[in-house]
């Protein structure tokens, strides 16, 4: 009988070279600060918005995902800033580029609960969420060592009735144990009525998470686009 000869590297060749490219960053850097649309910066690009309460971890998880030190500010004053900060962004996969924005929000959760049903966030925000045309996703990041807090419920609750996609992230998943990260897991997830294994746990000290949410930011330019 006669033997087929196999060439041994014949599965590799024909395997596609790149089967699951992953979404790289290439650069990133600060564009604009902005309270008013005539200061958004010119480019109609897609954004991508982070929001969350003073200290929760937004700048890390910036400066993570971009890795990029000193990109977003690691605040020592919660609250401080009160602007919309834009970031664009370089990314690829396999051979192909996009340019996105980082729109980082001023944190929630330090202003006086004085009006009653809005959120605490300047006027300009709201504007800005609701009528930017090109913001694709809002990252609402929650600290994951304790249950969602009022305004995180707050401004979770107004987004959605925006309409606006939101992907909840839990930072600082590094600060807990794997049992009790599941646990807090799904009391937010519960508090938010969120279907389970919906949010992303994250850690910029470690890393945990950077590429689930690459590969939300993926979706968007790759799979969702305009
Ligand atoms: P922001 O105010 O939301 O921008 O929060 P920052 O990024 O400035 O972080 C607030 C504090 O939390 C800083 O002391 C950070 O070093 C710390 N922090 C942020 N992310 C993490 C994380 O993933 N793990 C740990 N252990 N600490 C973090």
């Amino acid at each position: 009988m006669k033997e087929e000869l196999q060439d041994p590297s014949s599965k590799e060749q024909t395997a596609p070279l790149t089967p699951n490219p992953e979404i790289e960053v290439l650069s990133a850097q600060y564009i604009a600060s902005a309270v008013r649309e005539d200061q958004y910066p010119p480019e109609k690009l897609i954004e991508i918005a982070f929001v969350g309460r003073s200290n929760v971890g937004k700048s890390s998880l910036i400066n993570s995902l971009c890795r990029r030190r000193g990109l977003a500010r690691i605040s020592s004053t919660p609250g401080k800033t009160q602007t919309l900060n834009f970031y664009q962004l370089e990314v690829r996969r396999a051979i192909e580029r996009r340019q996105l924005f980082f729109v980082d929000l001023p944190g929630y959760g330090y202003a006086k609960r004085s009006q009653k049903k809005r959120t605490s966030w300047g006027q300009f925000i709201e504007t800005y969420l609701t009528e930017s045309q090109q913001l694709k996703m809002i990252f609402q990041l929650i600290d994951i060592r304790h249950p969602a807090m009022e305004s995180d419920l707050q401004v979770y609750d107004w987004l959605i009735k925006c309409g606006l996609p939101v992907q909840v992230i839990a930072t600082k998943a590094d600060k807990l144990t794997k049992m009790a990260i599941i646990k807090q897991l799904q009391l937010i997830e519960r508090q938010l009525n969120i279907s389970q294994g919906q949010v992303i746990k994250y850690s910029s000290q470690k890393g945990i998470g950077r590429q689930e949410v690459l590969d939300v930011i993926d979706h968007i330019l790759y799979y969702k686009n305009m």
